[in-house]
Formats: structure tokens, C-alpha cells, sequence
């Protein structure tokens, strides 16, 4: 079935048709027996030099399956960018130039190594160009937030387009697939997955005799359809959704890093890869902080059930980590740190006794769209934390009919997660025991069978990463 680009760009799906109904519609579309795909995403570290591209098309061009590689921004752009957004905003142009030419010449740099053959150099020149005009002309014009979305964006349009410049240098078929021509999010910034899959599989179907698609990962369009992006570290998001749309095979995550390990690396010396883990339990820890992955990234994959594979392409060879429904392995398997979070207690002696009253306050948070991540209770007081503080006096000033409330800025979630955790008291002592000298500002414990969660002030969380990493794995 053929369709105009127009007709492709005005089709879409609304959040509320079921499953069912969107993968009736692609196979009306697409003629349905669409292969198994692959999805590889690569994050900035694994494009960052041009060498690492060069292994990147070693490892792609390895699959016997067709693949998508999904590609984050190189390295250290995507930080410049908000810097240049952000001096803009400010109407320092001085300084976003500045960035902006620092930023160039380090392109320059990279596409010098990357390429050779000199018709390929004019390519890699051409869209180093063109990115930089375009930079540097949203310079002039007055800022927006819809611009510094564009500027965010220009990174992995950048790192996707140069890594096709470089396949094609070596005579490698592939095909680009834009992102923002199929992944959107909605009013509420949530990802439209029936869409997503509706205007992939007419993108897929479109090139259907190629192996291999390169797209980029983080940026979308949004609801008024301009241009958007999944949050900081987002590309594994859109690698999870598009593995979700396709019902992948699986979804490769290719990381500096030999999968989720049982600590945070960036704090505690010695830490190690855990080698499987449940989504449950795999989503309590991106979600409470192992940056290895971006905090929403799993339930696509879970919902649609497409194991995802943390791996290293420093070191293609090693095991990394399994995350799928079922994961071997009893116990704690790691712990997280989620910062920057804000905890608020709300006292009051109505409490007592009274029914309604955590449904008043909650509807204080619904009502600002600011999701709760602990909560505890007692007769006269509630605690609840939550990360992001946009609209945190408006909350206070809706609370005071409640009682009275304290805030805490600068605390740290720890969470300790692993199968069936929350039954094993032998855990609960060993969980304690080792961090006894710590002052712990709340505990939830029983939410979910796979997670302990703690709140301390910030200061202690190296102290804690490091006395639990002895006291609960043995390792110093
Ligand atoms: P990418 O650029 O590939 O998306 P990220 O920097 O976003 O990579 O994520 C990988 C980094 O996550 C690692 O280099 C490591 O420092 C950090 N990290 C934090 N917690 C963990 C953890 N529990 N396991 C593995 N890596 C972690
Ligand atoms: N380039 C984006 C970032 O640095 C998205 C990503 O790398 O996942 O946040
Ligand atoms: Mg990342």
C-alpha cells in the first residue's frame, strides 16, 4: 500500500486505540510478515572519537538480523548545548558563540579523523556546515523554548549523519530513518507508542530492502508538533520504544560499561556487573538512580516483552546484563542512588483518625503533575518526597489548609533492590547493620517485594554506598 509523504506525516494514532487495533492497522498498511529486528543503541562515549564509530560498524555489520542502530550525541555535546541555550536565554551571545565555535572545531577535528576518501570528507564537511549555520543563526533571532529544543536536537542529528557518512565510505547499504518523522510524545510529554509503531512500520516498509537503519535516539516531536527530546539521557527511551514498536528481538544497550553493576561505580571503587535482572527490578534501579539507564527506559520493553541487553563496546566479548521478565539470582543484586530529591512533612492531628486525607493531599501533587516517590505515614504526620521542585510553592501554599509542613531540600533516595528482598529479614539486618552510624530520614519497606528504599541527607550517600557495598556484597 503506497501513501503520499503527506498522508504519512498528518497520520496519527490516538493514545486511547488499544494494541489490538494499531497492530491490525500496521499489518492493513504494511501487508503484515514484517522480520524480526534488532535494536542497537550506542551512547555518546561509544561515538564520541572516530574510532569508535570505525568499531561501532564492526559490531553492527556483525548482525544477521535486520538491525536499527540508534545513536545518541557524541560525547560532551549535548552539554554544550544547553550551554548554548542556556547563554542565550541569558542574552549572553558572547559566550553561546564562543561555545558554539569551541563545538565546531571540535566536529572539524572528529570528521578529519573519520573519513578519508575525499568525496566523503565534502559529505561530513557539508553537515558539519550545515549544523553550525544553523547554530549560528539562532544566535540572531530572539530565544524560545521551542528553540533551545532545536538546539538540543542538533547533536544527534549530527553524530546519526556523520556515522552514515562514514557507512557509506565503506560501502555499507544502510538507510536513515528521522526520528521526528515517527517518535512523538503527547501534551504530557508521554511517548504515543501506537503511533510510534503505526509510523514506523510505514517507514520500515517503505525500505524494505535494507538490513540496516541508523536513527537518532533522545529527540521527538511534540504535541504541537515541534521539535522535542526524551529528557537527559534519552536515548535509551526512544532504543526501548522502538524495540517496543517493532517487537524486537532484542534491544542492545551499548554502553562504557559491562552492564548494571551492583553499585554506583562513579562512587564506590570496587563495584561488578550483575549478570540478570528482572524488569521489575531493573526498572527500581534506573528509576532510583543507576544512570546507566534512563529512568522511564524499561517499560516499553517490559510492556512488549523485548529483553534488553546492557553491554560494553569497549569490550563487545563480555557477559554484561540480561533484563527480562524471569532473571536468575536471589537477594540483593544492587543498589542506587537517586539525588536532588526534596522531602516534605505534613502534620497535622486531623490526621488521626480521619479517612480522606491522603487522597486531599495527593490530589495536591495530581494537580501539579509532580509524581510522589516514598511516602510514609504515621497518625499525625505524612512524609512524602518528590525530584522535581517546578512548582513546589504552589504545592506548600495548597498544603496549608492540612497542617503544618517542613521541607528538606538536598536528600538522596538509596535503594536497595533484588528478588524478594523485602521478605528475607537475614537482608533487613544486614541492610541495618551496616549502615547504623548513618541518620536515615525514612524508609519504605513493603511496596514492593524487590525494593528497600532509604532517605538520607546528602552528605552521607558516599558513606552509604560504600558501607553498603561491604556490609551487603562483601566488596571494599
Ligand atoms: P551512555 O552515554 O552510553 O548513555 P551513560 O553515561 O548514560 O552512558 O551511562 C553509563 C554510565 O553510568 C557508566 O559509565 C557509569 O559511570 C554510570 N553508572 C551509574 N550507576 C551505574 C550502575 N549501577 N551500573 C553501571 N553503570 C552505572
Ligand atoms: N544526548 C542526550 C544526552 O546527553 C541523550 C543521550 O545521550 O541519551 O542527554
Ligand atoms: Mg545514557
Amino acid at each position: 500500500m503506497s501513501q503520499s509523504v503527506e498522508e504519512q506525516k498528518t497520520l496519527s494514532v490516538p493514545p486511547y486505540l488499544c494494541a489490538q487495533f494499531v497492530n491490525q492497522l500496521i499489518i492493513q498498511i504494511t501487508g503484515g510478515g514484517e522480520p524480526i529486528m534488532k535494536v542497537m543503541k550506542f551512547g555518546g562515549t561509544s561515538v564520541g572519537r572516530p574510532e569508535r564509530m570505525h568499531h561501532i560498524v564492526s559490531l553492527v555489520t556483525r548482525q544477521e538480523e535486520p538491525t536499527i542502530v540508534v545513536l545518541s550525541a557524541l560525547s560532551g555535546t549535548t552539554n554544550a548545548l544547553v550551554e548554548i541555550g542556556e547563554n542565550i536565554a541569558r542574552g549572553d551571545r558572547d559566550a553561546a558563540r564562543k561555545t558554539i565555535e569551541k563545538l565546531e572545531a571540535h566536529y572539524q577535528q572528529f570528521i578529519s579523523e573519520l573519513v578519508t576518501k575525499p568525496a566523503s570528507v565534502d559529505k561530513a564537511k557539508a553537515v558539519v556546515a550545515e549544523h553550525f549555520e544553523f547554530l549560528n543563526i539562532i544566535l540572531k533571532i530572539s530565544f524560545s523554548e521551542a528553540l533551545s529544543k532545536d538546539i538540543l536536537a542538533q547533536g544527534e542529528l549530527l553524530s546519526t549523519r556523520l556515522f552514515c557518512v562514514y557507512l557509506e565510505e565503506q560501502g555499507v547499504g544502510h538507510a536513515l530513518l528521522p526520528a521526528l518523522e515517527f517518535m512523538s510524545i503527547d501534551a504530557y510529554d508521554e511517548p504515543q507508542i501506537g503511533s510510534i509503531k503505526v509510523k514506523l512500520s510505514q517507514l520500515l516498509q517503505q525500505r524494505k530492502e535494507v538490513k540496516l537503519f541508523v536513527t537518532q535516539g533522545y529527540i521527538c516531536r511534540n504535541s504541537r508538533g515541534e521539535v522535542d527530546n526524551l529528557k537527559r539521557g534519552g536515548s535509551d527511551y526512544s532504543a526501548s520504544l522502538i524495540a517496543a514498536a517493532l517487537n524486537a528481538s532484542v534491544c542492545e544497550i551499548w554502553t562504557d560499561i559491562d552492564g548494571m553493576h551492583n553499585n554506583d561505580p562513579r562512587v564506590v571503587k570496587k563495584t561488578v556487573p550483575v549478570e540478570q535482572l528482572s524488569f521489575d527490578e531493573a526498572a527500581e534501579l534506573a528509576y532510583f538512580g543507576a544512570k546507566i539507564l534512563h529512568p522511564a527506559s524499561i517499560w516499553p520493553a517490559q510492556q512488549y516483552k523485548v529483553p534488553v541487553r546492557l553491554l560494553n563496546t569497549m569490550q563487545p566479548e563480555a557477559k554484561g546484563t540480561l533484563i527480562a521478565e524471569k532473571a536468575d539470582g536471589v537477594g540483593v543484586k544492587a543498589v542506587a542512588a537517586k539525588d536532588n530529591i526534596i522531602a516534605i512533612r505534613i502534620k497535622s492531628s486531623r490526621m488521626l483518625l480521619a479517612y480522606g486525607f491522603l487522597r486531599k493531599i495527593f490530589e495536591v501533587f495530581e494537580k501539579y503533575r509532580t509524581p510522589i516517590d516514598m511516602i510514609t505515614t504515621s497518625e499525625v504526620a505524612v512524609s512524602i518526597t518528590i525530584d522535581n521542585p517546578q512548582y513546589l510553592k504552589e504545592i506548600l501554599k495548597e498544603l496549608e489548609p492540612f497542617g503544618s509542613t517542613e521541607v528538606d531540600h538536598n536528600q538522596t533516595i538509596i535503594s536497595v533492590v533484588g528478588n524478594e528482598i523485602a521478605q528475607t529479614s537475614d537482608i533487613i539486618k544486614k541492610l541495618f547493620g551496616s549502615i547504623m552510624n548513618i541518620p536515615v530520614r525514612m524508609v519504605s519497606y513493603g511496596g514492593s517485594p524487590h525494593n528497600i528504599s532509604l532517605l538520607i541527607s546528602a552528605e552521607h550517600k558516599t558513606q552509604i554506598l560504600q558501607q553498603l557495598n561491604k556490609g551487603m556484597f562483601g566488596l571494599e
